[in-house]
């Protein structure tokens, strides 16, 4: 099979009872296992859970009184010991070539599909995801399985190339870059981490995952995931643990090779500082891949169509409590729409139901720790000091829940137009033209994902030119990149690498080998092999 061939995995329809049914039923198992004391995290090492760590409780964003289970935190010797055991794996995961772990991790797919409404219930009580939401990042994480062990495979003949010189023979081959280090974020917990871990994995870096605290419980239901479909045991190793700490130290580890991070831009900016300086025993430079944030806009045109832009824009900005990278966080209306645009928009948003994430009906659920709820709730008070509000109402108690807040009129000086603040918080302001709207929603520091809402062909294509983003939307929400149909990723301060879920994707997770061979032997000798 080769990419070509490569099918997402289709989403669960909840408009039907019985997926309804069997979803419910999935997060009453979770709850009783939580209840039970089962869900435990702990270091994953040599395919040996460690528990010598301190332990941590988990809770739920959307219920604080919930206790789910307990993370134990990796200490900084399991740090150290990690990278030993895998640089010593190397050879080991290499020999075992591009073809069959190809196949050991389409295994890791068909696993995840197995248990796939298990998994989605774990992450709605754990990262407060709404039920539609979890679903579609465990069907990105077996999409991201398959897709890369479909690119591997090709990746596993030598290529020949074309000659120079008559009899010349040129190939071109890859070999793993070395020992991976992951480090993911929290709001993709399975889908980005499960992404970057078997690119590394599939190429044949030995690895380690260090996921983000606040979901180690979905971190190690994925770590058991890769075990059971074959990945040797010490070619992978799972160390939850504080990012300032055990991220940091892996980071630092001059036998690591390769660093690919998801999460924010300073923390990137760090990594990448840290992974230039070389020690005196180091013969390689570490690679660093970054997917970083967003201040993503959508620019509505006087002449859109404002039924599918509201809808859009409330997906874009409000699906997952704005806690995404590609969430839309800016809107620029073209001043003719914009009054009638802003108040379409504004008594829709108010209608969404906030809640927890267990609720089926729940649109806008928890942030993701009470942590974030209070950053964000300090942010919109300062805010309110400057910049007028028209949509804000009290969030329900219980979790660490903040309602959508719009902000109008937002000057693009202003600290919320310019930074990423990871809420359900939007800023609208008006532009003279079209051109106007395009120039405000270029002048970022991020290029990663941004829309338009247009009946305008001519404007369309203007944005197809001119808007500098990774991703772009043209009359459709921003959110949601889907594996090998929408590779993802940006450039500006949003990124170094190539796009996750796209052809190029693995390249990265390689060193690439040409050999040149003169074919035209001078003599003959039978006597040598
Ligand atoms: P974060 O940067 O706080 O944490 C990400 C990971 O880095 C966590 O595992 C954390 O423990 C670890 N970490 C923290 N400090 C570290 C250090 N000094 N050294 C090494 N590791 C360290 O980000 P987050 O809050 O988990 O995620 C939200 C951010 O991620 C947002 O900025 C969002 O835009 C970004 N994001 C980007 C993409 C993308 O594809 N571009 C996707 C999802 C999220």
């Amino acid at each position: 099979m080769s990419p070509s061939s490569f099918r997402n995995e289709p989403l669960l329809d909840f408009s039907l009872h019985q997926e309804r049914e069997r979803f419910q039923r999935a997060l009453d198992e979770v709850r009783a296992q939580a209840a039970a004391q089962q869900l435990r995290a702990a270091p994953l090492l040599q395919g040996e859970k460690k528990g010598e760590g301190t332990a941590h409780q988990v809770r739920n964003p959307s219920l604080h009184s919930e206790i789910l289970g307990t993370v134990q935190y990796a200490t900084s010797e399991q740090a150290d010991e990690t990278i030993t055991s895998l640089a010593a794996a190397q050879e080991e995961w290499r020999a075992v070539g591009f073809a069959r772990r190809a196949e050991i991790i389409h295994q890791v797919a068909v696993l995840m599909r197995a248990k796939r409404e298990e998994l989605a219930a774990l992450m709605v009580l754990e990262a407060g995801k709404p039920w539609g939401e979890a679903d579609a990042d465990v069907c990105e994480a077996i999409d991201f399985c398959e897709y890369y062990a479909l690119l591997a495979k090709e990746m596993d003949a030598p290529k020949a190339l074309m000659p120079f010189l008559n009899g010349e023979q040129n190939v071109l081959s890859y070999a793993p870059k070395g020992v991976a280090v992951v480090i993911s974020p929290w709001n993709f917990p399975l889908a980005i981490a499960c992404g970057m871990t078997v690119a590394a994995l599939v190429c044949g870096n030995p690895t380690v995952l260090k996921p983000a605290e606040q979901t180690s419980l979905i971190a190690a239901a994925f770590g058991a995931i890769l075990l059971e479909a074959g990945v040797l045991p010490n070619a992978f190793t799972l160390l939850p643990g504080v990012g300032e700490e055990i991220g940091a130290q892996l980071v630092a580890n001059p036998a690591t090779s390769l660093i690919c991070f998801t999460g924010s831009r300073a923390v990137g900016l760090q990594i990448l500082q840290q992974a230039s300086s070389l020690t005196p025993e180091q013969r390689h430079f570490k690679r660093v891949i970054l997917e970083l944030g967003g201040k993503n806009a959508i620019i509505i045109d006087d002449d859109a169509d404002f039924d599918d832009a509201v809808k859009g824009v409330l997906y874009s900005a409000f699906g997952f409590a704005g806690q995404k990278c590609s969430a839309c966080s800016r809107v620029i209306v073209v001043k003719e729409a914009y009054d009638r645009f802003l108040d379409r928009l504004t008594k829709a948003a108010g209608d969404l139901i906030v809640g927890p994430a267990h609720e089926p009906a729940t649109y806008v659920g928890p942030l993701i720790d009470e942590e974030s709820q209070q950053r964000v709730l300090q942010a919109i008070e300062k805010a309110k000091g400057d910049l007028t509000i028209t949509l804000s109402s009290p969030p329900p108690t219980g979790g660490s829940f903040v309602s959508p807040t719009i902000f109008r009129d937002v000057p693009d000086t202003h600290e919320l137009w310019r930074e990423e603040l990871f809420a359900p918080v939007l800023c609208v302001a008006p532009a003279d033209t079209f051109d106007d709207a395009l120039r405000l929603a270029n002048d970022s520091a991020y290029a990663l994902t941004g829309g338009v809402f247009s009946r305008s062909p001519s404007h369309l294509a203007q944005a197809r030119e001119q808007f500098a983003v990774g991703n772009l939307y043209l009359n459709r929400s921003i959110t949601g990149a889907i594996v090998g149909r929408q590779p993802f990723g940006g450039f500006r301060l949003s990124g170094v690498g190539m796009k996750a879920g796209g052809p190029d994707y693995l390249l990265q997770f390689v060193e690439g080998r040409t050999v040149t061979e003169n074919t035209m032997r001078k003599g003959f000798t039978p006597e040598l092999a």
